[in-house]
């Protein structure tokens, strides 16, 4: 929307800088970044803009002032200054999150531009399907403006909180929406389990060492999740710092989650724990009562089942810290109704729920190794059987429902376990947790085997 005080002449020009700027530069950074500038002077040697906050400003300076420079000298002939200045004006619209929807450029994927999400439920980790509160709302937007201007502030992000609290997901969101702002841009996102792993395999097959560092450092976006996993290691960590150098110094962004503040990292290099803390740091806390809803409400949407208020309260009284467990018990309470062809309803939901500890009420955390002994007892089979190769049928069974539940009640991540399951590849892991909960929906014996199995092993830690 243009002020009408302005002279036209001065829109004009404007107008025809920033239409030689969108040939310049990508769709999405126009319309996010240049289409809410207004003019505000145009001078003999200088044009003064007016951006909307600090942060368009500085984004503007690091990233796109060139391009607005030159056009600018082509449009006038001359060499001209740009200067930005910040304007709260009502003409200056806006945010990154919302600005004049006139200025709205469709990019030509089709898309609308950042800020104004549709929900796509299809993704499991994405920005949209990300439930924002208090607990988690600063790691939510400082993740989202990674996404949207990688190498800019913020470097490194370091997200850290307890298990279950959405740390991949914002990872994971940061790399699914990046990738869709621009399809060129490079994103590597590693468990960091998995970086140690293949460098000690680097060094101990004699792999090439370059080979292994090109894989990290000709990114845009580099993410390493729970990072936690590197202290100890000498080897792995000086790999990582030169990694992390290499990255810091070509701009490119790196983000890092962990499950507890790089103070608590045991065994961190005191210059890498400096790193970590010269970026952003944020945390994540458990959500609250409202937050928690929030979720169940949207994957109830999700699965499209009807479930009456004061049911959600009860799931959601059960599940305090940890929104995978939250996630786990409505799975559980749909999947019951679904087998049994019932309405989900408050009293169903305390009958099905009736042995779920309260995490908050659980010493500790089920083991591996508690759960591959509870499983064979279970299924009267032995550990050696269950973790063995064989393919007999009750043993793949057994093997699956133990993986599953170790996926379901433990911390470890697929490799992890995997690797305590013979040496098992994570993406064996994984398919047995699909498999398992696809019998779950379908097959009453089995809701029946894991539901008896979890409430053993939750009275068993
Ligand atoms: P972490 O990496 O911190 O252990 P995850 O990112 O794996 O946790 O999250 C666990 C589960 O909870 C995932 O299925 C994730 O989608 C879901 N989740 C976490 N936080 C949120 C949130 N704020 N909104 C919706 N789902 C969430
Ligand atoms: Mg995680």
């Amino acid at each position: 929307m243009t002020p009408r005080s302005e002279p036209r002449e001065k829109v004009d020009t404007w107008q025809q800088i920033t239409d030689r700027i969108r040939e310049a530069i990508p769709p999405p950074y126009y319309s996010s970044i240049i289409a809410p500038l207004r003019v505000i002077s145009v001078e003999n040697d200088s044009i003064t803009v007016g951006v909307p906050n600090s942060f368009t400003k500085d984004v503007i300076l690091s990233r796109f002032i060139h391009e607005i420079s030159s056009a600018a000298s082509q449009v006038c002939g001359r060499n001209v200054d740009i200067i930005l200045t910040v304007s709260s004006s009502p003409e200056i619209v806006g945010t990154i999150a919302s600005h004049d929807v006139e200025d709205e450029v469709i990019p030509e994927n089709g898309d609308k531009k950042a800020g104004s999400f549709k929900p796509t439920p299809q993704k499991k980790y994405s920005f949209e399907n990300f439930v924002v509160g208090d607990s988690n709302k600063f790691a939510y937007s400082a993740a989202l403006m990674v996404a949207e201007f990688p190498g800019h502030n913020y470097n490194p992000l370091f997200i850290y909180g307890g298990t279950g609290l959405g740390k991949t997901h914002l990872l994971k969101a940061i790399q699914d929406y990046s990738q869709t702002m621009n399809p060129n841009i490079k994103v590597k996102y590693v468990q960091t389990s998995r970086f140690i792993d293949e460098f000690i395999a680097t060094l101990t097959l004699k792999r090439d060492k370059a080979t292994f560092d090109n894989e990290y450092i000709n990114n845009h976006i580099v993410m390493f999740d729970d990072i936690q996993a590197l202290g100890g290691t000498e080897a792995c960590q000086n790999k990582f710092f030169d990694i992390f150098n290499l990255l810091y110094g070509s701009n490119s962004h790196i983000v890092l989650s962990s499950d507890r503040p790089p103070v608590e990292i045991a065994k961190l290099s005191a210059r890498i724990r400096s790193r970590f803390v010269g970026g952003l740091m944020l945390d994540i806390k458990p959500p609250d009562l409202e937050t928690r809803l929030a979720i169940l409400r949207m994957k109830a949407r999700a699965e499209t089942v009807e479930v009456p208020d004061e049911a959600l309260v009860f799931i959601a009284s059960k599940a305090k810290d940890n929104i995978r467990t939250l996630e786990g018990l409505l799975n559980k309470v749909v999947a019951y109704a679904r087998l049994y062809g019932t309405r989900i309803h408050l009293q169903m939901v305390q009958e099905v729920l009736k042995d779920q500890v309260a995490e908050s009420d659980r010493s500790k955390k089920a083991s591996v190794d508690l759960i591959q002994n509870l499983v064979s007892n279970y299924y009267c089979i032995s550990r050696e059987d269950l973790i063995s190769k064989s393919r007999s049928r009750p043993l793949v069974k057994g093997r699956q429902v133990a993986m599953y539940l170790c996926r379901e009640l433990t911390d470890e991540t697929l490799i992890r376990i995997g690797s305590q399951f013979g040496g098992r590849d994570h993406s064996t892991v994984l398919h047995s947790c699909k498999k398992v909960e696809s019998l779950l929906k379908q097959k009453r014996d089995v809701f029946h085997e894991v539901s008896d199995i979890t409430n053993i092993i939750n009275k068993s830690v």
